[in-house]
């Protein structure tokens, strides 16, 4: 299937230094009322956010940014020792109204869209299975999204980001571990599991390293090195 994609530029961008690759997908939700209120807001000069793609919740796929130019998503970011990840990611908002407005359920047709979107994005950049990753991953201490109802493990199982298998191990230093996965060291232990569980142990978000939590961390580095 050929995605159709409707063009809604938005001025909101920049252009991308020169000779960096593109090797980052972020994702995230749009965390406002509406689409068209999320959509309004990415495209308002007055404004200074963007994002490349919107997707919508009957999975209507809107681009706002040309991949070749710098979005405005992402923000103060962080992941696997690089900061300021907008230079080097294409960025993703998936329309759901968040933690603040009402968090549900990401519908089908939606998931579906993102996934088609993000397999045609992969097959055109260098970005490996662990840089696809949400803006709560890169961004902990500030940001929730696409949050814990998000579809990770399906987006994996059509081979778009990693998921771990379950391997056993549950020992390990959680800070160690989740710096080895990509994220930045000098947040608070319990803002860090709490981002790793929105990912990676969505029926767990509560901060706490248990032995399942670990357990994953580790199966992800298992992942990560194969
Ligand atoms: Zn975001």
């Amino acid at each position: 299937m050929t995605l159709r994609i409707t063009e809604r530029p938005s001025p909101n961008h920049e252009p991308r230094p020169d000779g960096e690759a593109i090797d980052t997908l972020i994702l995230h939700y749009t965390g406002m009322r509406s689409g068209a209120e999320a959509i309004a807001r990415l495209r308002d000069p007055a404004d200074i956010v963007s994002s490349h793609y919107v997707v919508e919740e009957d999975g209507q796929v809107f681009r706002l940014v040309p991949e070749a130019l710098k979005a405005r998503h992402a923000g103060v970011s962080h992941w696997r020792g690089r900061e300021a990840l907008n230079a080097t990611s294409i960025g993703i908002e998936i329309v759901n109204p968040g933690h603040e407005w009402g968090y549900r359920h990401f519908p089908a047709m939606q998931m579906a869209a993102v996934a088609d979107l993000c397999l045609e994005i992969l097959g055109r950049h260098p970005i490996p299975a662990r840089n696809v990753v949400g803006h709560s991953d890169v961004s902990p201490d500030r940001k929730q999204d696409p949050g814990e109802l998000f579809d990770w493990e399906g987006l994996a199982a059509n081979g778009i980001g990693l998921w771990p298998q379950q391997d056993g191990a549950t020992d390990g230093d959680a800070l160690e571990l989740l710096g080895r996965i990509g994220y930045r060291t000098d947040l608070p232990l319990p803002v860090l599991v709490t981002a790793f569980q929105r990912h990676w142990r969505q029926e767990q978000v509560d901060g706490i390293a248990d032995a399942e939590t670990l357990a994953r961390m580790q199966g992800l580095i298992r992942l990560m090195a194969a």
